[in-house]
């Protein structure tokens, strides 16, 4: 059907980011927690709920949330941006640094909504391939960045969907390299062993250029309610200020992750939990034969090999685990991506890939 009003010339073709979601027992396709927060958590928020002045605006600014982040990372309250998951820090970054005539570039594999919100604020992508391993090729780096001199360079670190984290000295190359901002997504930060965000707090060469994101999505337990920040130079914070809608982040997502911030301990156990399954999952890939790239986050890239990877996503659905299928992405033919979940909820997974491969699926 003929629509009555044209969409922007740029967005023809464009169509939504969706994870595809299906009814299952076992849902190991978003990269979320399998765990809840800290009931403690859940009860300061309740009462908090009731201290909250419905009737007026929240605070624009978010400054006792902000001040918690910063005194978390040890950093100023200056550093720090919060919106609607990280995403929306994204899209801000995006609106106040790209735009038409401007450049940013990526490395795929890579998260998928780097490129698609680049293109929404009409961002020209430039984007390079990382290595076989999909480690970043730093001659490809190196090349991407002389010739399109991108105002932002995305990284993604630990990078979704591979696993790996990029290490220090890999992230000073690139921020050397880089003539404009160079933005790494640390949606994973916390399963990883190292963070951009000792750069930023160094405060050497180029520092000023370099921002961390960051997500209650997933070491938090919180993808319900939207909450995501930076920690960069106060006039990158001022800069997306500008561009962010007028009271963006409601009172209540406020309230909860400034509170969520007491319970460090918790969230810190759950992630080497995590860590440790993921371990687990990635021994027990190896020996069915699957073939799997390391991982420092809560989840593993596999291919299963002598099987289509397709065929393999079906079997699993059939035994209600549901996988991510990457294998129609750009770099990942015959690849699928487990999140870690619950220990019962991974052997669930390994027991159905186990018939899968054999054959045996009912
Ligand atoms: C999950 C994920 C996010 C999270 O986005 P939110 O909007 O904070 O939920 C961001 N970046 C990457 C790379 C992710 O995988």
């Amino acid at each position: 059907m003929a629509r009555a009003v044209p969409l922007r010339d740029d967005l023809v073709g464009l169509t939504g980011y969706h994870s595809p979601q299906v009814d299952v027992e076992v849902r190991l396709n978003t990269n979320e927690s399998p765990l809840p927060p800290p009931r403690e958590w859940l009860a300061e928020l309740t009462d908090e709920l009731g201290r909250i002045a419905f009737n007026r605006y929240p605070d624009r600014e978010a400054t006792a949330l902000r001040a918690a982040l910063a005194e978390f990372h040890g950093c100023g309250p200056s550093q720090v941006f919060c919106a609607n998951g990280s995403n929306e820090v994204l899209q801000c970054l995006l609106l106040a640094y790209g735009g038409a005539g401007r450049t940013a570039a990526i490395f795929e594999p890579t998260y998928a909504l780097h490129r698609h919100i680049a293109s929404l604020t009409a961002t020209t992508v430039v984007s390079g391939w990382r290595a076989p391993d999909h480690r970043l090729d730093l001659d490809v780096v190196d090349e991407v960045l002389a010739t399109a001199r991108p105002t932002i360079t995305f990284l993604c670190s630990p990078n979704n969907p591979t696993g790996r984290a990029e290490p220090p000295d890999v992230v000073s190359h690139v921020l050397e390299r880089a003539p404009g901002l160079v933005v790494v997504d640390e949606a994973y930060g916390q399963f990883a062993p190292y963070s951009a965000l000792d750069l930023v707090r160094g405060g050497g060469p180029g520092s000023d250029r370099l921002v961390v994101v960051r997500t209650f999505s997933k070491t938090w337990s919180m993808a319900a309610c939207r909450l995501g920040y930076l920690v960069a130079a106060p006039d990158v914070v001022d800069a997306c200020g500008a561009v962010v809608l007028p009271y963006h982040l409601d009172a209540v997502t406020q309230a909860a992750g400034r509170l969520a911030l007491r319970h460090v301990d918790a969230m810190e156990a759950r992630v080497a939990t995590l860590n440790e399954e993921r371990g687990r999952i990635t021994a027990a890939l190896g020996g069915l034969g699957v073939q799997t790239w390391p991982s420092d986050a809560n989840f593993v890239l596999f291919r299963p090999l002598g099987r289509a990877a397709t065929e393999v996503w079906h079997d699993l659905l059939a035994s209600s685990v549901l996988v991510r299928d990457c294998s129609t992405w750009p770099g990942l033919d015959e690849c699928l991506r487990v999140t870690v979940g619950t220990p019962p909820e991974n052997d669930r997974f390994l027991a159905a890939l186990t018939s899968s491969l054999e054959g045996t699926t009912p």
